[in-house]
């Protein structure tokens, strides 16, 4: 067995029969010793199970983005009200804060608002998902703007000044070669954007501190950005989460949770049926503690307080741009 993503043989199992995303499944949990990223071998991950997590109104992570769907268009600057409700949306609104007019790909848009708030900022956008459902669903909301296709069958002819993937890498099974095709999509002064979550932010013993899998098949650090970008001929960025300080978490409250439960284990998050196994008292604690540490003078001090701990942030934000750029001088 290869590392998916630096093909070294230096890989150790960390669990075997990990819980899956489903009731009764299991996989076993992966790392490579060189790169430290922690994977599952699957050939295949059966789309369906998008449309099952997805169709449950209380799948935890996913149906806040039908919230965001829903509130976007009363807003009067998206992308700024976006990146406030959430990480992921952070370094898009960093990187694109003095930049105008550019050529933009999302690539896995869902309901398309991220694309969205880029066309209100004036750039020239196109989102494209798998799932017809959600492309139905960012064409009716918001204009043309949209396709259903994949990142390998979408067209060629076109380069883009900048692609933009947030918490897709981690559910493909081939996240290298999805990074080579944005590569040939790119413009030479282009610029990829992905997210995911960072298993830098977590200890180096703990498994899998993301969505269970098949959902997610692998966990990557910033050494796994490094080796594809080296391999890419591409430098890497890591965005800087010290001042980041989003409306929907609190640092402090998230880093601790993170390390109490580094070592239990997960239980899985759907029946086969889809149905949810969280406990509904967990759930009603959840929405009264929302109330205190998502106050803002809390999440301020905390986010303060969190800097003794860590540095990291669960996010992970990636700029990659082309190496060698050859500068280029005015004609005088
Ligand atoms: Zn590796």
């Amino acid at each position: 067995m290869k590392c998916p993503i630096c093909e070294s043989e230096e890989i150790r199992i960390v669990y075997a029969n990990y819980p899956g995303y489903f009731d009764g499944t299991s996989f076993d949990i992966f790392e490579c010793i060189r790169c430290n990223t922690q994977f599952v071998s699957v050939e295949t991950v059966d789309p369906e199970i998008y449309n099952i997590a997805y169709s449950n109104k209380s799948t935890p992570g996913y149906y806040r983005y039908l919230t965001y769907a829903k509130e976007i268009k009363n807003k009067n600057n998206p992308l700024k009200y976006l990146s406030e409700a959430e990480s992921v949306y952070y370094p898009i609104y960093i990187y694109l804060k003095d930049k105008t007019h550019l050529d933009i790909l999302e690539v896995g848009c869902g309901y398309g608002y991220l694309t969205y708030s880029l066309h209100s900022l004036g750039h020239n956008v196109e989102g494209i998902d798998i799932s017809s459902r959600a492309i139905h669903y960012a064409s009716s909301h918001y204009g043309d703007y949209y396709q259903v296709a994949k990142l390998e069958d979408h067209h060629k002819h076109k380069k883009y000044d900048l692609i933009i993937a947030t918490e897709l890498i981690e559910h493909l099974i081939n996240p290298v070669e999805f990074i080579s095709l944005c590569v040939d999509l790119l413009n030479a002064n282009g610029a990829i954007i992905l997210t995911t979550r960072n298993k830098d932010y977590h200890s180096k013993t703990s498994v899998w501190g993301t969505d269970l899998p098949p959902v997610h098949t692998t966990w990557l650090s910033k050494t796994s950005f490094k080796y594809i970008a080296e391999m890419k001929q591409m430098n890497c960025m890591f965005v800087d989460y010290t001042n980041y300080v989003g409306r929907n978490e609190n640092k402090l409250m998230s880093y601790l949770y993170m390390k109490w439960t580094s070592n239990r284990m997960p239980q899985s998050i759907l029946s086969n049926k889809g149905d949810t196994n969280r406990k509904n008292i967990e759930m009603y604690i959840r929405i009264i503690l929302k109330y205190i540490v998502f106050f803002a003078p809390v999440r301020y001090t905390c986010s303060y307080i969190n800097r003794l701990f860590t540095k990291e942030h669960d996010t992970l934000g990636v700029i990659m741009k082309r190496k060698n750029l050859k500068p280029i001088f005015p004609i005088i």
